[in-house]
């Protein structure tokens, strides 16, 4: 499994992550063997939230860790309703809690809220002083929230920001990215596969992936993350309940498309024009 470097302290976490999202409709015990299957494979950065089933599914990435908290490159994030100073961090302990570990490896705010983000930024820095925290960053920032986040806090403290991006919605490869890359914020990207709107094997897009696919030995959704972790900032965190699913993504983790596979993704599923903004799901 590749990794990529990621946060101030130079942790490296595996490209590709585990994400969490709806996992409380999943049946319980598939999704813990299924999260531990993906740490077995390597994807050692899981990803969830305090809005997730409303605490449920932090309570549930708990179970699966339990007992190796070593293994994991663990991320949450604060609601921006709770992301005031004292509310951040209030919000941080019920995460630890619900986890049952004492420290996060990164703490996301999820959205730009109405808090300013000054305070949400001190609360993060206190989180960090008091070890509760290793990391943080932000989730669907653009780039002037992006620019915004890095006058108050300085450079290097913004260790990532996750974005909504998969082969049919690449528009922050027009700013956000090159803004992360330049200043050393890791670009994780959110909903890899759509959130459940993979390309069809019969559309353009589907049979595109599907012939690269059978020339490289991979599969389309293999081929579909090799394609967003071509670049060295990108990491990707899809969710899959499901134990089979988690060991076909994990194996996107070494594939290593060319320029004319690259070439026939463009034409397949193109960029877009440029828009300001991030596209959020
Ligand atoms: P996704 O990862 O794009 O797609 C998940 C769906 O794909 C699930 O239905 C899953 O099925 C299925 N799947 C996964 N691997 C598969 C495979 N190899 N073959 C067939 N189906 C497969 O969607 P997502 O959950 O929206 O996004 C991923 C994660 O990003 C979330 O879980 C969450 O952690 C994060 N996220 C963050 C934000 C934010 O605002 N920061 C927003 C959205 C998502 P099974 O579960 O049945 O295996």
């Amino acid at each position: 499994m590749r990794t990529r470097p990621f946060g101030p302290l130079g942790s490296h976490v595996s490209a590709l992550g585990q994400g969490t999202w709806n996992m409380e409709y999943d049946r319980r015990a598939d999704a813990v063997a299924a999260l531990r299957r993906g740490l077995d494979a390597g994807m050692n950065h899981i990803d969830t939230a305090e809005m997730y089933g409303s605490g449920r599914v932090e309570e549930l990435v708990g179970e699966a860790i339990a007992g190796r908290r070593d293994e994991v490159f663990l991320v949450s994030k604060v609601l921006p309703e709770n992301a005031s100073r004292r509310g951040t961090v209030a919000a941080c302990e019920r995460s630890l809690k619900r986890l049952g570990v004492e420290t996060l490896d990164c703490y996301l705010l999820h959205w730009p809220g109405s808090h300013p983000l000054d305070e949400t930024i001190a609360a993060f820095e206190q989180l960090t002083a008091e070890g509760k925290i290793r990391s943080w960053g932000v989730s669907n920032f653009d780039k002037e929230e992006l620019a915004a986040a890095l006058a108050i806090a300085g450079p290097r403290h913004i260790a990532c920001n996750q974005v909504l991006y998969h082969l049919g919605e690449r528009r922050i490869e027009h700013t956000v990215l090159p803004f992360c890359a330049e200043h050393g914020i890791a670009l994780v990207a959110y909903s890899p596969f759509g959130s459940g709107r993979f390309p069809k094997a019969r559309s353009r897009g589907g049979r595109a992936l599907g012939e690269i696919g059978r020339e490289r030995g991979a599969t389309p959704r293999q081929v579909a993350l090799g394609f967003l972790l071509q670049h060295p900032s990108v990491l990707a965190i899809p969710k899959a309940a499901q134990s089979a699913h988690v060991v076909e993504n994990a194996g996107a983790g070494e594939i290593e498309l060319g320029t004319d596979d690259i070439r026939r993704i463009d034409a397949a599923f193109p960029r877009g024009r440029r828009r300001s903004g991030v596209p959020i799901l």
